[in-house]
């Protein structure tokens, strides 16, 4: 445990202190705690909620990240929480041609992240600050207090797309930032909706949207169905969910009483997120610095691949947090991720040709295995990074 001391002038608040605070306890922060507790640092966590706590996700990882987070699946299901192992997929365009791809052996599996965040944050062994939300962040002589009473020599800002991190250092958050908006639910079936629903665990479905701006989904994990849409253009985008649920009902893959209204959030892609990676005694990690895949949205790689870097160059720092000992995050970030604020192969490509273009490409076998799968959703090709 860190000390605690009264901090003058304070009227008598407590003050914890510790050699480094991470702001947020989602997959980014866990990871980053467990790698720097794991090397004897004192590590201390403030998430604005208790935990278990509901994360608007579709919830799907892949085998690196089981990898990387050093997951044994069957003694994380043997808890009884839910990991449905993933060995097909069914996409298309809405209202176009389906293809059906089939893998010999797991190629993800489906978590629920009011399970997932809460094992990864208890296993993480950092100590916990109550909850509370991050509402000030004020520059000490040793480095950063937190909310007046936590003292930190540094601080790993973790706390999702509105990080408070963020903003201290210099995130311009909400303004010329070009925003990913989804909607989702999450719901346990009952017998009825199971019998109602075509959508099978070992197959989640992909549907993209006619303008390629996004795409829907359909997740069924155990008793529990996932259901979503998310695009580049956040326009109307209840109407295009709404639209969507509908067009599932009508195609009998979803239970017909499944809702048209949807919970909401909104991310960073990596290629459009203008967010620094590092600060004066701060970094950003995971969805605090927006770096989301650009093709398919999945933010949970990146956050924990962010979160080992992270933890690799603050434990070879030594307490020596000058800008010379953190520069390598960013270089690692970048080597790892690329260039930030690229324009991808489809952005490039004019409107009309990208249409017709996608309704053709998307039914195709081929096309649809080798990259819209391979490629942009499981990024078979990228290997898992060594924890
Ligand atoms: C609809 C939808 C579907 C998605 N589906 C997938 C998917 O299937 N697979 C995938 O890989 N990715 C998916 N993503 C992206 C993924 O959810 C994120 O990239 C991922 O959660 C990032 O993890 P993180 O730890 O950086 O942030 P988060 O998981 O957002 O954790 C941040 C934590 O910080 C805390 N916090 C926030 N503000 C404060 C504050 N002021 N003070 C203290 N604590 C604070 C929060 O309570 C939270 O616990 C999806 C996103 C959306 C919106």
């Amino acid at each position: 445990m860190g000390a605690s001391s009264i901090s003058p002038g304070d009227s008598f608040a407590r003050m914890d202190t510790c050699e480094i605070l991470i702001v947020g306890g989602g997959p980014a922060g866990s990871t980053c705690a467990r790698l720097l507790k794991r090397a004897g640092i004192d590590v201390m966590i403030l998430d604005k909620k208790a935990f278990p706590r509901d994360k608007i996700c579709a919830g799907w990882v892949t085998p690196a990240v089981v990898q990387e987070l050093e997951m044994d699946v069957d003694a994380y299901r043997a808890t009884g929480r839910t990991i449905q192992p993933i060995t097909a997929f069914r996409t298309g365009m809405i209202e176009g041609r389906i293809v059906n791809t089939k893998y010999p052996e797991v190629v993800s599996y489906g978590i629920r992240r009011f399970e997932f965040d809460a094992f990864l944050l208890e296993r993480c062994g950092a100590r916990l600050a109550p909850p509370a939300q991050l509402k000030s962040l004020e520059r000490s002589a040793n480095g950063w207090i937190a909310n007046g009473t936590i003292e930190a020599k540094f601080v790993v800002g973790a706390g999702g797309h509105f990080c408070p991190v963020a903003r201290h250092i210099g995130a311009q958050l909400g303004q010329s930032e070009s925003v990913v908006a989804a909607q989702e639910i999450e719901f346990p079936m009952t017998e009825t909706q199971k019998q109602d629903c075509a959508a099978l665990g070992e197959a989640p479905e992909l549907y993209f949207c006619p303008d390629l701006k996004g795409y829907g989904w359909i997740f069924r994990k155990g008793d529990f169905l996932n259901v979503g849409l998310g695009r580049e253009d956040n326009h109307k985008l209840s109407e295009h969910v709404a639209e969507f649920v509908r067009w599932l009902k009508a195609e009998r893959r979803v239970p017909q009483d499944t809702p048209e209204k949807l919970g909401g959030h909104a991310y960073l892609l990596y290629n459009h997120a203008p967010r620094p990676f590092l600060g004066d005694r701060a970094m950003l990690i995971g969805d605090a610095a927006g770096l989301a895949y650009p093709q398919s949205g999945e933010g949970i790689r990146p956050a924990v691949e962010s979160a080992m870097f992270a933890a690799e160059i603050l434990i070879a720092a030594k307490g020596d947090y000058s800008a010379a000992k953190l520069a390598p995050y960013e270089a690692k970030m970048l080597q790892r991720f690329g260039a930030r604020q690229t324009k991808s192969m489809t952005e490039r490509l004019p409107e009309g040709l990208k249409k017709l273009a996608a309704a053709r490409l998307m039914g195709s076998e081929w096309f649809t295995r080798s990259f819209v799968l391979d490629e942009w959703f499981l990024h078979r090709k990228q290997e898992a990074l060594q924890a």
